[in-house]
């Protein structure tokens, strides 16, 4: 919580639910980002946020993109970057977004098996790629599935495919998990990769570069180690690994740019109890996991939440969202502790909100707008 996004708040005068980003976080995040890895390029995952002032802010202070699709590129390019520091770092690509991509001057692309380098040479020829590698992700609070990457073993049979097909098979990705906690985590990743270049090596192909992915964590309710720590730990994997010969070097920061910039105020529609005697309450709000709050599913992120009654007794809650869908439960495993004396209609501050949240609310579900946001 920011005294700007605070006095931006006491004049705002819509209802609803509202995201508000201040910009001078995400300056600074990306300053420390470019400080603790100064060798490394940061490639801004837009996913994480894709609005149009913190594109515009991050291309103005020198960031390159990893974008997802077409849309994301445009918007990248819209914001000032140019084709050459976008990275369409997706794994499932259909190839005519390769070749819209292509036509739009990008030229970096991910794959992770032998039919995307065959989609990529025939719609982007001779693009430079690189082969992303599955990571345990361990130590992450939002772990990716086996979804995208393959294989290390398989790795090097992918990038000779792509050299044979007149692609340049550039090096190799990862990425440790979202809100990777331990900064460890990359040192594991970086010995597949260094066994991945030493195998291409073998096969005549010079890999140049690793992609170290995201991952890098905000501040929920735990403390979590400094960028600093990050880059240290990074920088002494990388000599471990590959010695004198460091590859060149790029970093995806989605949630560790946005994540504590952002802060949601919301507010309490209803508190009840399922039965006189429960200890737990039920208190509702007017956003939930279809207003923005996704990652909350499994209860796998559990953010911060501020009430104008914190300092008074506390008590279990189980906090759900406004919708009639009883997925729409954000804590119960689990129940959130609340001060005793919040009522219906008390303001709430949901802070290390500003990554995945604004882009994953619905349309209209329950007829409830998307997420307004302001940044600021
Ligand atoms: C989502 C994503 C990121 C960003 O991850 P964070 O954990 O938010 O930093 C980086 N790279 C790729 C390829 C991604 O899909």
């Amino acid at each position: 919580m920011t005294a700007r996004i605070r006095q931006f708040l006491r004049k705002r005068a819509e209802d609803g639910p509202c995201l508000v980003v201040d910009l001078d976080v995400v300056r600074e995040n990306y300053l420390a980002f470019a400080k603790a890895l100064p060798d490394t390029k940061v490639f801004y995952a837009v996913k994480a946020n894709p609005a149009p002032e913190v594109l515009a802010l991050l291309a103005a202070l020198g960031s390159s993109f990893d974008a997802a699709s077409v849309t994301e590129i445009e918007m990248a390019l819209a914001a000032g970057a140019t084709a050459d520091r976008i990275s369409f770092g997706n794994t499932i690509k259909k190839e005519r977004d390769v070749a819209r991509a292509y036509a739009l001057g990008v030229r970096l692309y991910a794959v992770d098996c032998i039919a995307e380098v065959e989609k990529i040479a025939r719609a982007a020829p001779g693009a430079r790629v690189f082969c992303r590698i599955l990571s345990d992700c361990v130590g992450a609070e939002w772990p990716l599935s086996r979804k995208c990457g393959c294989e290390p073993a398989m790795a090097p049979d992918v990038l000779e495919h792509a050299h044979r097909l007149g692609l340049t098979a550039c090096g190799v990705s990862f990425h440790v998990g979202s809100q990777q906690r331990n900064p460890q985590a990359w040192d594991r990743a970086l010995a597949s990769v260094a066994a991945v270049f030493r195998e291409c090596g073998e096969r005549g192909i010079n890999l140049v570069m690793v992609n170290l992915g995201g991952g890098f964590p905000t501040r929920y309710l735990k403390n979590v180690p400094t960028v600093k720590t990050y880059g240290s730990a990074i920088f002494r994997a990388l000599r471990r690994h590959f010695g004198n010969r460091i590859p060149e070097t790029i970093i995806e920061p989605g949630r560790g740019m946005i994540g504590n910039a952002g802060v949601i105020e919301a507010e309490v529609v209803l508190v009840s109890k399922k039965n006189e005697n429960d200890d737990v309450r039920w208190v509702y709000l007017d956003i939930g996991k279809f207003g923005g709050l996704a990652e909350t599913m499994d209860e796998s992120i559990r953010y911060p939440i501020r009430t104008p009654r914190d300092g008074d007794d506390l008590a279990p809650c189980v906090i759900a969202g406004p919708t009639c869908d009883s997925a729409d439960v954000m804590y119960e495993r689990e129940p959130y502790a609340l001060p005793i004396s919040l009522e219906i209609g008390d303001k709430l501050l949901i802070e290390g909100t500003g990554a995945y949240t604004a882009t994953y609310a619905s349309v209209a579900f329950n007829g409830f707008p998307p997420l307004k946001t302001y940044h600021i």
